[in-house]
């Protein structure tokens, strides 16, 4: 076994890897750009190379600087985690000739499956269905013109893909120009390779995924599936083993399936080979096709280390080290049932704007119930910042427990509460106690063609702040009664809720939030309190977090300072207008220069947070007063791009 690693990623998975690292007694070395250097892995590690730049281009992904890293420090190994360098064949062809092992697949495989046409192909030789399509010669006219054949709907893909981009669906005829274009665009800028094909779009599919581990010495075996069908633009949310909808004679062809995919392949480590599982035909099965190969380890591994009681990590170094499989296929048991949820500073509610920033409490819950086990992998702990640079992961929760309604049970009662930071707490809570998640009702559209019923759930209920409140108060000395109004503000992981005390004695207060008036019964001692005669319950979990049973549904709250007051960034031009950056990030491009006249909506500049560009247009016609900021440029949110003059 390796002496010392070199861990070349951020964020969850760093802090992931690196544990395993520790565990087995392996000197773990991070590599962390700039703004990563102090982070919650830097910290775990036992030694941090700083690899001098902000982008991801300048360091995750540049070859010669975390190669230097690895040589430097006297590692033996490279820990690529997800993203990044993972899938790169000529990064683990560097590694091999420099004599530092890639703990991944070798290069051949990842060159055979990182072209999803090549691995449809290699598919199809292993008599394994593909979605129907078309990936023969790729010009604009072709792929017109097979789409007739394909049929509609029908998805255009990047043959390099990842990461849902170049993904388009076409309904009709007409839109199959458009949508090409635009995915050739995206593919181009995100894999410097345009290249499409299509397949056929199906329609209320699950993703069903299932994890392949493959030694230097021949043993292969698979451990089990995972369901990732809870998606937002392609990209995964909430994933859970087993799959609540795979039986086992379906679960008995889609491992055949990976297995035999893996074997032509001369697959080697920790593999993921991917599956759309269609809805039931008349014979009650359900038809698959295989879609794609993940050659790493998955962000969502945990949910199969939760249900094997394998560290998948741990696996992944011992083959990389040349140790054959500790087991075989028959030692691999399954028990109970895991899901795993994403946390990402987002807000759900802005579009899913990303929401960088300094994390200044993490709440996490009551802890599990007897028979459960909760797990929350963080890539940041309470006093880091969440960089604008990468992505908003900020870590995952994941419950284990006897049975899948026990899991769900054991995720809502421990989700976490960030604050101040926005997440997507309240979304993810929404989806995992709707009925339709609940009864297996889901599949890849679900989340986006329900987002706004799934938001609307997201809202804690008046009565349960109004209880918070209450009881906060009922518990608290008396001193307040009778000094005329008080507020308490509350957040519930995506907003800060403020509930107003009109009047009260200890045990019934008048309570106010915005418009609507409560009255609230709480018993000093008494977890129990009266809202407008419900009855709700209401748990203090530690210093200033609170949670609230009410309406059969358990709500999670922390008690806040009062916001400060919109700071409105003054134009120093009088008469002007002041554009303001509406969320931290790096000033990508500047359109525009001082006396340049604009027309209302026009490109002014754009901004890059978290992968993803923002275009600031000018609000209104104007003269460009000032432009106070120039590309690269790092701002706060609410600071002064440009000022706009009459
Ligand atoms: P990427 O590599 O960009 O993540 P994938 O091929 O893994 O792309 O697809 C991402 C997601 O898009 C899948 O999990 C699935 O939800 C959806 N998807 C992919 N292909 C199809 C298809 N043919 N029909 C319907 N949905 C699809």
């Amino acid at each position: 076994m390796f002496t010392r690693v070199l861990v070349a990623n951020r964020g969850e998975i760093a802090v992931r890897v690196i544990r395993t690292l520790r565990r087995l007694g392996i000197h773990p070395v991070l590599a962390a750009s700039i703004p990563d250097r102090h982070s919650l892995a830097a910290r775990h590690a036992g030694e941090t190379v700083v690899l001098d730049g902000y982008s991801s281009a300048e360091t995750y992904l540049d070859q010669d600087a975390v190669i230097a890293a690895a040589k430097h420090t006297g590692c033996e190994a490279i820990h690529p985690g997800y993203g990044f360098l993972a899938e790169n064949p000529d990064f683990a062809e560097r590694c091999a000739s420099e004599g530092v092992a890639f703990v991944g697949p070798p290069a051949e495989a990842l060159r055979r499956l990182g072209s999803k046409t090549a691995a449809r192909a290699i598919a199809v030789d292993c008599g394994v269905p593909v979605v129907p399509g078309y990936d023969g010669p790729d010009d604009d006219d072709a792929l017109a013109r097979e789409a007739e054949r394909v049929g509609f709907p029908l998805v255009t893909k990047a043959r390099a893909g990842g990461g849902g981009r170049g993904m388009r669906v076409v309904r009709a005829p007409g839109e199959i120009a458009e949508a090409v274009a635009a995915a050739r665009r995206e593919a181009a800028a995100a894999f410097g390779d345009g290249s499409l094909f299509l397949e056929r779009y199906i329609e209320r599919a699950r993703h069903v995924e299932v994890q392949v581990l493959a030694d230097t010495h021949g043993n292969l075996l698979h451990l089990g599936e995972r369901d990732c069908s809870i998606q937002r633009r392609h990209q995964k949310v909430i994933e859970e083993a087993p799959s609540p909808i795979v039986d086992e004679a379906l679960r008995a062809e889609l491992t055949a399936a990976a297995l035999k995919i893996a074997e032509a392949v001369g697959y080697v480590n920790a593999g993921t080979f991917e599956f759309l599982v269609g809805e039931p035909g008349q014979d009650g099965a359900r038809p698959y096709w295989f879609i794609e190969a993940n050659p790493r380890l998955q962000v969502e591994h945990p949910v199969t280390e939760e249900i094997t009681g394998l560290d998948i990590v741990e696996l992944q170094l011992r083959i990389a080290a040349g140790e054959p499989l500790p087991l075989r296929q028959g030692d691999v048991t399954f028990s109970g049932h895991a899901i795993e949820l994403r946390l990402n500073a987002e807000d759900p509610r802005s579009d899913f704007a990303p929401s960088a920033g300094r994390l200044r409490r993490l709440d996490l819950g009551s802890g599990p119930a007897p028979g459960t086990r909760v797990r929350f992998d963080a890539g940041f702990e309470p006093g880091d910042e969440i960089p604008a640079y990468y992505d908003s992961l900020i870590g995952k929760l994941i419950a284990h427990a006897p049975d899948r309604s026990q899991a769900i049970a054991a995720l809502v009662s421990n989700m976490p509460l960030t604050t101040p930071l926005v997440t997507n707490a309240a979304l993810l809570r929404a989806v995992i106690s709707h009925q339709d998640f609940a009864g297996d009702a889901i599949h890849i559209e679900w989340l986006e063609s329900r987002l706004k019923e799934v938001l609307d759930r997201a809202q804690p209920p008046l009565v349960a702040l109004a209880a918070a409140a209450a009881c906060t108060w009922a518990q608290r000395d008396a001193s307040w009664i009778g000094a005329g109004q008080l507020a308490m503000w509350l957040h519930d992981g995506a907003e800060t809720h403020c509930v107003h005390l009109c009047s009260g004695r200890a045990g019934a207060m008048h309570l106010a939030i915005g418009e609507v008036e409560m009255n609230a019964t709480a018993p000093a001692f008494s977890p129990a309190v009266w809202v407008d005669g419900q009855r709700c319950h209401v748990t203090a979990e530690g210093e200033d977090t609170l949670s609230v049973d009410a309406g059969g549904e358990t709500w999670r709250f922390t008690i806040v300072p009062p916001p400060p007051l919109p700071r409105h960034a003054r134009p120093t031009v009088p008469g002007s207008t002041a554009v303001t950056a509406p969320l931290s990030g790096t000033v990508a491009a500047v359109y525009v220069a001082e006396g340049d006249e604009v027309e209302a909506g026009q490109l002014l500049l754009t901004l890059e947070a978290m992968k993803m560009e923002h275009r600031l247009v000018a609000p209104a016609s104007g003269v460009i007063a000032s432009v106070t900021v120039a590309p690269g440029d790092q701002v706060a949110q609410g600071h002064p791009l440009v000022e706009l003059g009459e």
